[in-house]
């Protein structure tokens, strides 16, 4: 082996989410602002999937939406009922004392939506406008700029929304024909991204023109393929300073869905692309609509982007540990540290970045959580039937018998007061 010394400035770069630079939208309702981009924190976002015309099933969704830490909540508004239940469902929201914004997403007669109901268009913070399904030929650009009139007229801020499922396909038909003629055509794939990006840049140009402001225009290009997201957004990023709405559209169920989403956002993050986020995720029967939102907090925990809840740090077992005890302990631990933060999260400012370690066994247990603010290491088979447990790196006492969950509990409970109350009382 070389006994040559590795420089550390040389070699080991820590990875850190870049950072790109853009303007700062800001949604409001009432006294809640929610800043995207210009250095925000990147903002969580969900959509509901209750009919909107019911206004008391879809405020209960938002609620829960908004509950679960989704900083915006958007809902379908695809009728004129639709258009008639937004205030209320906006003012069933403020009884509730959920100031969550709402953003209404328009197809085809948003236009009409928008001018025709007044109370609709201001009881949302936001519009999503896909230029793909605004209208065909000479209606669409007098349709576009009704809907960016609208927004002018009540100061919301506009979501250009591209869509590889709504792509304007004039546009895309125009750019196919263009290529066919050059002498070394493109692929039909690159012609694609073109028309993708060409129709969200394009269309915030005209919306500027109209009377939006360059701060009330935020852009997206969804696509459902992971390697064709990342092409359009690294693209779309070099050619625009709007805030970035970053999804994978249509991603999927369960694990596919989770997987497939956290693999396309963390790439695009990790390069500092992406100013809020949504996972689109089909819930699986019986799943909560909520199960998104929990996606994408984690993605954002994960990558260190944001702290949402305390981390737990568990190991996945081996042939060391035969019992389930620190499996269940883990789930216990993380279920009982969710359940307090709605309580913690007033109560005691900063508690969502403390790390909590439940480890299996002694050969990584120790380690793993002197490197936690608190952790146990369970004993592992064979071993000498004792936890012991760290707090701040140090050993601080060890733990026995039935009632080592519990014990563990109330250590976390007062760790969590004595080192974030201390924040509260100063
Ligand atoms: S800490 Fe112990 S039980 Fe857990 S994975 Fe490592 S060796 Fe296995």
């Amino acid at each position: 082996m070389s006994e040559q010394r590795i420089s550390l400035e040389e070699f080991i770069e820590p990875a850190r989410p870049a950072q790109r630079r853009s303007h700062q939208a800001q949604v409001r309702w009432g006294s809640r602002v929610v800043t995207i981009g210009g250095g925000a924190p990147v903002r969580v976002q969900s959509m509901t999937n209750t009919d909107t015309v019911d206004a008391i099933g879809t405020a209960i969704q938002v609620k829960e939406l908004a509950i679960a830490g989704s900083e915006m909540v958007r809902i379908t508004v695809n009728t004129p009922e639709a258009a008639e239940a937004v205030p209320h469902i906006r003012e069933q929201l403020d009884r509730m004392g959920i100031d969550v914004p709402l953003i209404g997403d328009f197809h085809y007669n948003g236009h009409r939506l928008l001018t025709e109901h007044p109370a609709c268009a201001e009881a949302l913070s936001k519009y999503r406008i896909n230029p793909g399904n605004v209208g065909k030929g000479d209606k669409r650009d007098r349709q576009f700029a009704q809907m960016v009139e609208a927004a002018a007229k009540f100061d919301k801020p506009v979501r250009i929304g591209v869509n590889w499922g709504s792509l304007d396909q004039e546009l895309l038909a125009q750019l196919m024909d263009e290529n066919a003629k050059l002498a070394e055509p493109h692929e039909p794939q690159q012609i694609m991204y073109r028309a993708i990006i060409m129709s969200a840049v394009e269309s915030a140009h005209r919306a500027e023109e109209i009377g939006l402001r360059p701060e009330q225009i935020i852009l997206s290009c969804k696509m459902s393929g992971v390697q064709d997201l990342v092409s359009v957004y690294r693209a779309l990023a070099k050619r625009c300073d709007y805030p970035l709405h970053l999804g994978l559209t249509e991603a999927g169920m369960g694990t596919k869905g989770t997987v497939a989403s956290t693999a396309a956002l963390a790439l695009l993050l990790q390069d500092g692309i992406g100013d809020t986020i949504r996972v689109s995720l089909t819930p699986q029967p019986g799943e909560a609509r909520t199960q998104e939102v929990v996606v994408a907090l984690e993605i954002l925990q994960s990558l260190g982007l944001r702290s949402f809840n305390p981390s737990v740090t568990a190991c996945p077992g081996c042939g060391r540990t035969t019992s389930t005890t620190f499996q269940e302990l883990a789930k216990q631990i993380d279920d009982y540290l969710r359940a307090q933060m709605p309580v913690w999260k007033g109560k005691y400012p900063g508690v969502e970045t403390m790390k909590v370690a439940v480890m299996g066994c002694i050969v990584n247990g120790p380690g793993e959580s002197k490197h936690a603010d608190i952790g146990i290491s369970l004993p592992g088979t064979g071993e000498a039937p004792a936890a012991p447990v760290f707090i701040d790196g140090e050993k601080a006492l060890t733990l026995r018998g039935d009632g080592i969950v519990q014990e563990f509990h109330r250590i976390v409970e007062d760790y969590v007061e004595k080192r974030f109350g201390a924040a509260t009382a100063a």
